[in-house]
């Protein structure tokens, strides 16, 4: 198995060549991507460490780029996340991963206990945005950013989004968003509130156990 075999665009099968460790798609990589691709919903039970955020990251940049020129430059994609460290690491790695491609996919990072007015210049034309639920719902106040066009939805570390008692936020977060749109759940543990958040959330997800 390659990354070319499971339909990467040619700009994003270069960026991958230039990381040293990729050599092979790891299982959730294998089985993610096309799913993403395809665009189905995803349930994915996978600890740091498994590959999960190249699955995620890769067919949403796809996503993104094969859109209309008239499509771009508005929200397509959101992930929410648990920490600002790791909506740090996902944003190097979607900023790594999506290096080669023209135009690019303006990808940025939002998360409390830092200043808001930098992040409030930085959505301007965003499409690919990692945020925690706390200081997205302060941008969307503010109207920095808008919630109406996003056609991907990421939950990632989705149990950690209950133990940090985010649920508040991200029901709050889920009502402004379309209701027709993708979505996808990355959580370690499978806990019964993640369980029943997978149920409310995901139509006929494809589930991978890792
Ligand atoms: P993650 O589970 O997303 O936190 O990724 C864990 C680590 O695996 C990161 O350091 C990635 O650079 C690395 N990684 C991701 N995919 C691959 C792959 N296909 N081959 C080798 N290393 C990878």
């Amino acid at each position: 198995m390659s990354f070319a075999s499971l339909g990467l665009h040619p700009e994003l099968l270069s960026a991958i060549a230039e990381q040293p460790e990729y050599k092979r798609p790891y299982p959730i990589q294998s089985k993610v991507i096309p799913a993403v691709l395809k665009g189905r919903d995803v349930i994915a039970i996978a600890r740091t460490g498994s590959g999960k955020t190249a699955s995620f990251i890769l067919p949403l940049l796809q996503l993104i780029h094969c859109r209309d020129a008239g499509e771009r430059r508005r929200l397509s994609a959101l992930i929410l996340v648990p920490t600002r460290e790791l909506a740090a690491q996902i944003e190097e790695v979607a900023k790594q991963l999506g290096g080669h491609l023209k135009p690019r996919v303006k990808t940025g990072a939002v998360f409390g206990g830092v200043a808001i007015n930098p992040q409030m210049i930085l959505l301007k034309g965003i499409e690919l945005l990692i945020a925690t639920p706390g200081r997205l719902i302060e941008l969307v106040a503010q109207n920095s950013v808008q919630l109406s066009s996003v056609a991907t939805l990421v939950l990632d570390e989705a149990d950690r989004l209950y133990a940090e008692d985010f649920q508040e936020e991200l029901q709050q977060i889920l009502a402004l968003l379309p209701s027709k749109r993708q979505n996808l759940l990355f959580s370690a543990t499978f806990p019964p509130e993640v369980e029943r958040l997978a149920a409310s959330l995901l139509t006929d997800p494809m589930r991978i156990e890792i």
